[in-house]
């Protein structure tokens, strides 16, 4: 029997006095005043056993990790329409990269990076009646948790400083490829951005995509073709310009966020979560990569 806990314990110990914890995203200013030494994992059975340490019940900012959920949701309403409006090749750039976007005749890469995540802002605003509530909602439901709310402060700190979004969602606009206008579909992405969840609620969330498309209380909400094209996105194109390197380390599809949260999981297995807001230069969190890749290698359960 693999003991978990005490795996999780021993990853949590090995990592928590290494002075190095990377840097926290200062660009959003709201995000700059979180304490670096938070440092959480919280790991979810498909069985539905749960194992916790450090600070895994902690609210964090989900940020890009939410691209995930808004894909999963218009890829619901709108099926494989939504690929005549972006790629789904990773990108080899930073998430906020805009010259591949202009090369490309504004068709973004793929859903996860900055200009994918505002073309999947745009389809949810065209075709939910309410769209914020609408979408936290359909989080809620995933996650089997109705306390999951926005942060409208974390929203409006980055509205006020998300000059490289209105520049891509501009240069989306002018290619034809944003139906809605630009200040309502940012401002839609900086508050599904804003989300706040903790490692917990953030395994419960991803649970569906180790499931075949069943959240964790068995509803379906997709189906299990889709939940293989989104995990497939994930793995490749999940950790901006590191997700050759998160494959090699970890060997799970996942997505990170800039308020350092991870989400990883293994189908028909678990989900696994990381919080830890100091970030590597390519803004993955910098303890979160280390623990999941001890994860991996301790246990032997990786996709490879
Ligand atoms: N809201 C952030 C942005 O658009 C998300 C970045 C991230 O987590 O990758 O810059």
């Amino acid at each position: 029997m693999v003991d978990y806990q005490e795996i999780l314990d021993e990853i949590h110990e090995s990592l928590t006095n290494v002075k190095d914890k990377g840097e926290v995203a200062g660009y959003i200013p709201e995000l700059a005043n979180v304490p670096k030494e938070k440092f959480g994992i919280h790991l979810q059975l498909i069985t539905g056993e749960n194992y916790s340490v450090g600070d895994a019940s902690e609210k964090l900012s989900i940020q890009s990790i939410s691209k995930v959920l808004s894909l999963a949701k218009a890829f619901q309403l709108v099926g494989t329409n939504l690929w005549k409006r972006m790629d789904v090749e990773p990108s080899g750039n930073p998430f906020n990269h805009l010259s591949l976007l202009e090369m490309e005749n504004g068709i973004p890469r793929n859903p996860l990076i900055n200009s994918g995540a505002i073309v999947v802002a745009d389809v949810l605003l065209s075709n939910l009646e309410n769209p914020k509530d609408d979408f936290l909602n359909f989080v809620r439901q995933l996650a089997h948790d109705d306390t999951i709310s926005f942060n409208e402060t974390v929203a409006e700190s980055e509205r006020l400083t998300g000059y490289n979004n209105y520049a891509a969602a501009n240069l989306l606009k002018s290619y034809g490829n944003l139906e809605n206008d630009v200040d309502d579909v940012l401002d839609f992405y900086f508050y599904q951005c804003s989300i706040m969840m903790d490692c917990k609620q953030l395994t419960n969330a991803f649970y569906v995509f180790a499931n075949k498309g069943r959240c964790i209380h068995d509803q379906e909400h997709l189906t299990a073709s889709q939940v293989k094209r989104i995990n497939a996105i994930m793995l490749t194109c999940g950790f901006y310009d590191e997700a050759g390197e998160f494959a090699f380390e970890v060997g799970l599809p996942g997505k990170s966020g800039v308020g350092g949260g991870i989400v990883a999981l293994l189908p028909q297995c678990f989900t696994i979560a990381t919080w830890s807001p100091g970030l590597n230069p390519q803004g993955n969190s910098y303890l979160g990569m280390q623990a999941l890749e001890q994860f991996t290698t301790k246990t032997k359960l990786s996709i490879f």
